[in-house]
């Protein structure tokens, strides 16, 4: 199994943006570890209502206070520097300085994580403390970035299973130095993929996706948006999965998919703390894949939550996220998989009243595994009951207050003794 966690620290420092080096270097960390194919996107090229940008690569930033000493340094931290910032150098005071910074009050030790993607100019961000305390006098700044035509790169993976149908993964990969926020989930991604390339018998198809927040996603359904239409069961955007708050699911558009009610099932038995929330607007990339045009039923299970002291800021880092928080998020993930792959409907192969459970040595065998005789007792009864042709696996378990992840051993079991099919 993939170390989720070592993939993480390895990530980490790499400074992203929504094109440039710093994604195809995370990019080529994912692919040592599952084959993905990477892609470029032509700067200038239009997809819908919006055209790639040019490609952003920083090398060097800082700025000099009166005394001369480097203050705001891109290579200690590089959520220093405004993403998108072009080049400049050149003496300024601090009044024209002040134009250039962005702190955030409400967190007055945090260096916040901002960009100009669209409007160019340059920029730092600092702590509200630090910006506080700035000597008036004459500041250096020097900037060393390019912008210019290159390319938007991203990197998908199909995992073939016995149906076109599809289940989509997708996470993105243009945040800097921040843990949990983006690379907590492209980790995640990664991790899973491996384990579905590993394991036998996908029935469903399984498509991973990773892009560049809204811009990347936009541009993966101009290229496949039209074959997802046709193949998508259902999706989930991937990210905040790498610390210990509680776990946080936002619903599908519809509300209704089977997903939802896998994932809600999964984690009321789990024994984490949860919340459930309805579709909303703003969000992450559900909301492309989630548009009108589309409508492809697309939830996001997250742990922390926008609007965390964390979020966007320099306090997202190796400490908030943790290999408990990462690991512990992948196999409650790992579980909505083996979920939604058993969440068929069975048929009871002896029908007419209930099998003599005995005979089967079902009861024996359950008393004693399970701890709990009554319990086991009925969800073999209401396994049975309900596979009558008209009951998913997720009906049953709603039906019978049951975790769905036990009930897929049960129906192995039953199926093993002919009873089931
Ligand atoms: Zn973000």
């Amino acid at each position: 199994m993939i170390d989720i966690y070592d993939l993480i620290e390895e990530l980490f420092p790499i400074c992203r943006s929504i094109t440039g080096d710093g994604v195809r270097r995370t990019l080529e960390l994912v692919k040592k570890r599952i084959p993905i194919q990477i892609h470029e996107v032509k700067s200038g090229t239009q997809c819908f209502d919006w055209t790639i940008p040019d490609e952003w690569n920083p090398r060097e930033a800082w700025i000099k206070d009166p005394a001369g000493k480097k203050i705001a340094d891109f290579a200690e931290n590089n959520l220093h520097l405004l993403g998108y910032s072009i080049p400049f150098k050149g003496k300024i005071s601090l009044d024209e300085l002040r134009g250039h910074l962005y702190s955030d009050p409400g967190r007055p030790d945090a260096i916040p994580y901002n960009t100009s993607y669209y409007e160019r100019r340059w920029g730092f961000c600092l702590s509200h403390r630090q910006l506080g305390s700035l000597a008036p006098g004459e500041y250096e700044v020097y900037i060393d970035t390019t912008l210019e035509p290159g390319s938007l790169t991203y990197a998908d993976m199909l995992v073939k299973g016995k149906t076109e149908k599809e289940i989509f993964f997708s996470c993105y990969v243009c945040h800097p130095s921040m843990a949990d926020d983006s690379i907590s989930g492209v980790a995640l991604c990664t991790a899973l993929c491996d384990y579905l390339l590993k394991r036998s018998g996908n029935y469903y198809s399984y498509r991973f996706i990773f892009v560049p927040e809204t811009i990347g996603a936009i541009c993966y359904l101009a290229r496949n948006g039209g074959e997802m239409k046709r193949n998508v069961y259902c999706g989930m955007t991937v990210t905040c999965v790498g610390d210990e708050v509680e776990f946080n699911y936002k619903r599908t558009r519809s509300g209704k998919h089977a997903l939802d009610r896998i994932v809600e099932n999964i984690l009321k038995h789990s024994g984490e703390k949860y919340k459930v929330h309805d579709f909303f607007l703003p969000g992450s990339d559900e909301r492309q894949y989630s548009s009108p045009g589309f409508k492809l039923e697309t939830g996001s299970l997250m742990r922390s939550f926008y609007g965390l002291p964390n979020y966007h800021s320099s306090a997202d880092n190796l400490d908030f996220v943790t290999r408990r928080g990462i690991e512990g998020s992948y196999e409650i993930y790992r579980r909505i998989l083996e979920a939604v792959e058993a969440d068929f409907k069975y048929l009871n192969k002896m029908p007419y009243c209930e099998p003599f459970l005995s005979k089967y040595k079902l009861y024996d065998t359950l008393g004693a595994q399970v701890g709990s005789g009554s319990d086991y007792k009925k969800k073999i009864l209401s396994l049975l009951n309900y596979s009558d042709g008209e009951h998913s696996l997720i009906d049953v378990a709603e039906k019978s207050s049951s975790c769905i992840s036990d009930l897929i051993a049960l129906v192995k079991l039953l199926k093993e003794k002919n009873l089931l099919e």
